[in-house]
This record gives C-alpha cells, sequence and structure tokens, in this order.
C-alpha cells in the first residue's frame, strides 16, 4: 500500500472539519457551533459559502486548521465514499474516526520530517517501526482506528523525536 497523502484535498472529503468540529465564538471563530452540527456557512455541496472572505467575517481559525488529509481518508477508505449527508446516522461513527485519523496524519507528517535527517540505522530501524504502526499494511479501517492506542503511539514517537535533538542541532 502506498503512503497517504498528508495534504488535504476537500474535493475527496465531505467537509468534515465543518461539521464534525466544535468551535467557540472567538477572534478565530464569529459564532459558537457544536461538534457535528454543519456550519451555517456550508453550502449543500461541501464547499464553504465565505471561503474568499474568511479573515474579513472572522474565520481565521479555518484557515488555520489542516487535517493533514485525515478528511479524505475518512470519506474514501473509511466509509467507501459514503457521507453524514447520505446517512445522518454516519455522522456520530465519523466523529471518532476523524479524531484519530488525524492523530495518525499528524504523527506521520513528523516521522516524515524526520526521515529527512541524516539518522544512524538504529534510528532508521525505530522509525521504519514507528511509521509501520502509523501505515499498517491494508490500511485502517473504522474497528482498528477505534482500538488503536493514539496515546501510546503519540509518547513512542515523541519519545523517539525527542532522541533526535542533536542531529537536529547539528
Ligand atoms: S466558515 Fe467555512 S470553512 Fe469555516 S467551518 Fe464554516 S463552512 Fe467551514
Amino acid at each position: 500500500m502506498s503512503p497517504p497523502s498528508l495534504e488535504a484535498d476537500c474535493s475527496q472529503c465531505a467537509a468534515l472539519c465543518c461539521v464534525l468540529l466544535p468551535f467557540d465564538k472567538s477572534e478565530a471563530f464569529a459564532f459558537d457551533k457544536a461538534g457535528g452540527e454543519p456550519c451555517k456557512h456550508l453550502n449543500a455541496c461541501n464547499t464553504c459559502s465565505i471561503h474568499e472572505h474568511l479573515s474579513d467575517r472572522g474565520f481565521k481559525g479555518c484557515i488555520a486548521f489542516d487535517c493533514h488529509g485525515a478528511g479524505q481518508r475518512v470519506v474514501q477508505e473509511i466509509f467507501a465514499g459514503r457521507t453524514w449527508r447520505d446517512d445522518p446516522e454516519l455522522m456520530t461513527r465519523m466523529g471518532p474516526v476523524f479524531y484519530r485519523m488525524r492523530r495518525v496524519h499528524e504523527m506521520l507528517l513528523l516521522l516524515r520530517e524526520a526521515g529527512r535527517l541524516p539518522l544512524s540505522p538504529i534510528q532508521r530501524s525505530e522509525h521504519a517501526e514507528l511509521t509501520s504502526m502509523l501505515e499498517p499494511e491494508g490500511g485502517w479501517t473504522e474497528s482498528s482506528l477505534n482500538a488503536f492506542d493514539i496515546a501510546e503511539a503519540d509518547t513512542n514517537v515523541r519519545r523517539f523525536l525527542s532522541g533526535l535533538r542533536d542531529i537536529i542541532a547539528a
């Protein structure tokens, strides 16, 4: 299986970030929105009606957000192209999976950057092990993602990255 893209492709998603994520009225968001509630600026075709004016309209938080490719993967790979629009009951299942896939992609992004460093053979081997853990053979499923210990994976990735300080400093 080829490595997943870590770049968002909104055309292959179903606006998961605009629906599943909550936000509070603040400098970053112009109003409160609960998780699972479609944003009122979201069009029926899953595009943002104020996309060109996000900053002026008080949605700098949307500009800053990046799912790192998790959204399209959840829709296309985990749910085979089905979305909360086709079946509103999918909303509750897509939420935790999107959260977890995004965490997985954040860790993969860090590991890809680390992979460009001149790692020792031991570090290269540990890097490969961590990457395999986050890119399981055959890909992720809803159940495997929900059963995955994100906190433990995060601890292991951070421990590995903190061991690279000397290489980064050099
Ligand atoms: S303002 Fe636009 S980008 Fe931000 S959550 Fe709403 S629809 Fe999505």
